[in-house]
């Protein structure tokens, strides 16, 4: 493997070089599943898709975790607010996420770890911590002492002395007593009608930062490959889980990973959320565009770039799209059958553009230059060497996942596709038995009429297919 990524903790691009060769270890922090998921979290799930998916395609097995944190004070006080069980607003959302990525085809974790699934991970590494005189309980709450941590700040690039002036210690809802304000909470005193789970120090539920180093860690090992995560993360969480995973004597991740933000068309540049009322909701943007129209346009930016969610953005993903649509369905009628020459599209370049910290702007820049000497290739009835050129850019594609005919055939797979199905089978039964007579008006007007109706048929090695298309 040749992948070379940014690591925030060196600030530097350097080599991920897996612990265990041929195997990699990824632990992503997952969605709070408060609320249904909007573009700014689908971007990260792309952006991470595409490093799972190139990591495949570079031969490696990988144990991709993503973590769902389903307990919380924000889900407990929205469900509260609307008379509903914390843990069934929770499953909803969980399944509202899970609906988005399998729409824009992100590749599912290897492992979905949820915190109200890992209470007793959780337990027992605050149990290491306290031991290791790193952590101390107050009033039934623990809070991790930070003052004892060497290096604390150094991942994010903070000054625990600056810090200690401006963070502002978070203190609402706590019941114990820091001993300083940059000390933060491992373990929360249960409050009346909350959730709570049975502890050393009394019933009460996690902090926020300890489920991800308590799951990283059961899944990964206490010394893992890759760390990742949106940048908003970096401080205090990422942070905070490296310190308390240090306190419990765990190397934790080799390397960190930080991807941009999404802003919205004027909103100043600032980071899509919630709280700022200019959420875009997949489920709602899905109604307007098509699934691989999303999947383009929030995996086309460099990863660790921010992101401008807007109708300029939408559109130029629309057209972008289509241009690679029209090749691959052009390309592959014109060379059925054709034996494939010499490509004109490089596969080196898009894999060089990939390992060089996941440059997918320059990798799309090799994939359209390919389909613009397709194009070319098609003009001038250059078979073999367009049929070797359509074989390499669908390769990529399907890196990307943005392969029209593999993984986007028909208009997202709903399930009016078995449907479909059914109908143009029966339609081909009728070609087949109108070719066996000979009938060759019948077969063409059979064809015909599936095509004005937007279904192209194709005939494979496995039989005939169908897509959308004209
Ligand atoms: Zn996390």
């Amino acid at each position: 493997m040749s992948l070379r990524l940014y690591d925030t903790a060196t600030r530097s691009v350097r080599p991920l070089t897996p612990l265990e060769p041929g195997r990699v270890g990824v632990y992503v922090c997952g969605p709070t599943v408060q609320a249904r998921p909007h573009v700014g979290h689908l971007r990260s799930a792309v952006a991470l898709d595409v490093l799972h998916r190139w990591l495949l395609a570079s031969g490696q097995r990988v144990t991709f975790v993503r973590n769902v944190t389903d307990v919380d004070d924000k889900i407990i006080h929205d469900a509260s607010h609307d008379g509903e069980p914390w843990w069934a607003l929770a499953t909803r959302m969980a399944r509202a996420f899970t609906r988005a990525y399998d729409a824009v085809q992100v590749l599912p974790p290897t492992a979905e770890p949820r915190v109200t699934g890992s209470i007793l991970s959780i337990t027992a590494l605050i149990e290491r911590i306290v031991e290791r005189g790193h952590a101390y309980a107050s009033g039934g709450d623990v809070y991790l002492a930070v003052r004892t941590v060497q290096g604390y700040g150094a991942l994010s690039g903070q000054d625990p002395d600056q810090l200690k002036a401006s963070e502002k210690a978070v203190a609402h809802g706590h019941t114990g007593e820091k001993r300083d304000p940059l000390d933060f909470a491992l373990w929360k005193a249960a409050k009346p009608g909350e959730p709570s789970w049975p502890s050393p120090w009394g019933p009460g539920r996690p902090g926020w930062h300890i489920e991800c180093s308590a799951m990283a860690v059961a899944h990964l090992g206490e010394s893992f490959d890759l760390h990742a995560g949106g940048v908003d993360l970096l401080f205090p969480h990422h942070e905070n889980e490296l310190a308390q995973s240090r306190c419990a004597g765990h190397p934790f991740a080799q390397h960190w990973l930080h991807h941009g933000l999404v802003t919205v068309a004027g909103g100043g540049g600032e980071k899509m959320s919630k709280s700022l009322g200019n959420s875009t909701l997949v489920e709602d943007v899905l109604q307007q565009i098509r699934p691989q129209v999303l999947r383009y346009a929030l995996g086309a930016a460099h990863y660790r770039s921010p992101l401008e969610w807007s109708p300029q953005a939408v559109s130029d993903a629309e057209a972008a799209y289509g241009r690679i649509e029209t090749f691959v369905r052009n390309a592959t009628e014109a060379t059925r059958g054709v034996e494939p020459g010499a490509s004109k599209a490089s596969w080196e370049e898009f894999a060089a553009a990939l390992d060089d910290d996941l440059g997918v702007p320059q990798a799309l820049g090799v994939v359209h230059s390919g389909v613009r000497a397709g194009n070319a290739l098609l003009a001038g009835r250059e078979l073999p060497a367009l049929a070797a050129t359509l074989a390499v850019v669908r390769r990529m594609l399907t890196v990307l996942a943005l392969d029209p005919v593999e993984q986007w055939p028909g208009s997202g797979g709903t399930e009016l596709t078995a449907v479909v199905d059914a109908l143009v089978a029966i339609a081909v039964e009728a070609r087949a038995d109108a070719r066996a007579r000979k009938d060759w008006a019948q077969a063409d007007a059979v064809r015909d009429r599936l095509t004005a109706s937007g279904i192209v048929l194709e005939d494979t090695a496995d039989g005939v297919r169908w897509r959308l298309g004209t």
